[in-house]
């Protein structure tokens, strides 16, 4: 409607556009809910508690615990099948003797002038709502998913035009990730296995290899920095920007009871130096609190135990030059 209609209106002109795409959208999501909740009543033994109309998605919420997949497949059956059949709906006004007498899914939630829609041999309930002509009209109703919700299941669903296009983002998808592995759609579920073994192949390999590079590494370094009093500093840089191996790094070097192991990696020359401080049983260093101040010195950030901490700091610094400060 364009503009208000007021009761002093009456006589006025008043302009109202429809938009049909929208409309048969918002019957077919509305009808299929109908359908639906009947169909997860009959074969799943949900009670709709609630439902909502989404713009993207709709969802069902019943009282019943979590459908399986198998679950699901009934329910999507039996609703289609009823929607294939293309049912009439029909609109009823009751006298109070002949609402008594009617088998509604759910209570109405007005005393009088209950309207109730029959979708014929399948459901009745009470709904002031707008429906479809014919069940043919609902398309196609697929559930989206199905999720605990507040101790109830949720219910996500599409109709109509919308599962078609769901289905469609669906094909897409699949054709993509076949492609990406140069095989068919149906061979990708392999595909994705074989990627995952290979994957783990590699980082098992990659988790020795790091192991013999942290000592081989630990062991010069060391080697370089004899025991010089109670505490010795070895400060230590990695042009990898792996913090896992600049953590390793330090927890190998602080084996040795003097030192303090001050450990800085940058992904590139301009990038921050992200540092892990680590000491031995015997050093005496506070990690925490030296790279807290050092932070506040130069910027960045970190901070830690007195054994242990980690941090950024910015890219200009001299790691070299900041590890013999305080
Ligand atoms: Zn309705």
């Amino acid at each position: 409607v364009d503009g208000e209609i007021g009761p002093a209106d009456e006589q006025q002109e008043a302009r109202v556009s429809l938009d049909r795409a929208w409309r048969q959208d918002m019957m077919s999501q509305h009808t299929g809910q109908h359908m639906l909740s009947r169909a997860l009543l009959d074969v799943a033994g949900g009670e709709t508690v609630s439902a909502r109309l989404g713009a993207s998605v709709s969802t069902i919420d019943i009282g019943a615990p979590a459908l399986d997949e198998e679950a699901i497949e009934a329910v999507e059956r039996h609703v289609n099948a009823a929607i294939m059949e293309d049912r009439p709906i029909l609109v009823h006004f009751p006298s109070p003797a002949e609402l008594a007498a009617m088998k509604l899914r759910r209570e109405p939630k007005v005393d009088a002038n209950v309207r109730v829609v029959e979708i014929a041999g399948y459901d009745l309930s009470p709904c002031g709502g707008t429906h479809c002509a014919r069940t043919g009209q609902v398309g196609p109703v697929v559930v989206a998913g199905v999720e605990r919700y507040k101790g109830m299941t949720r219910v996500s669903f599409l109709a109509g035009a919308r599962s078609l296009a769901e289905q469609r983002r669906h094909r897409r998808l699949l054709a993509e990730l076949a492609r990406s592995f140069s095989s068919a759609v149906g061979e990708v579920p392999a595909n994705v296995q074989k990627l995952r073994a290979e994957l783990k192949e590699r980082v098992d390999q990659l988790g020795s290899t790091r192991g013999e590079l942290v000592a081989l590494v630990a062991d010069a370094l060391l080697a370089a920095s004899p025991p010089a009093g109670e505490t010795t500093r070895v400060v230590a840089t990695r042009p990898d920007g792996d913090l896992a191996l600049a953590r390793s790094l330090a927890s190998r070097l602080a084996r040795r009871p003097d030192v303090v192991a001050l450990v800085a990696t940058r992904e590139s020359p301009a990038g921050d130096h992200q540092v892990v401080i680590e000491r031995g049983s015997g050093a005496v260093f506070d990690c925490g609190a030296w790279l807290k101040a050092t932070a506040a010195r130069h910027g960045g950030r970190g901070g830690g135990r007195a054994d242990r901490a980690e941090g950024r700091l910015p890219a200009h610094l001299d790691w070299s030059a900041v590890c013999r400060e305080g």
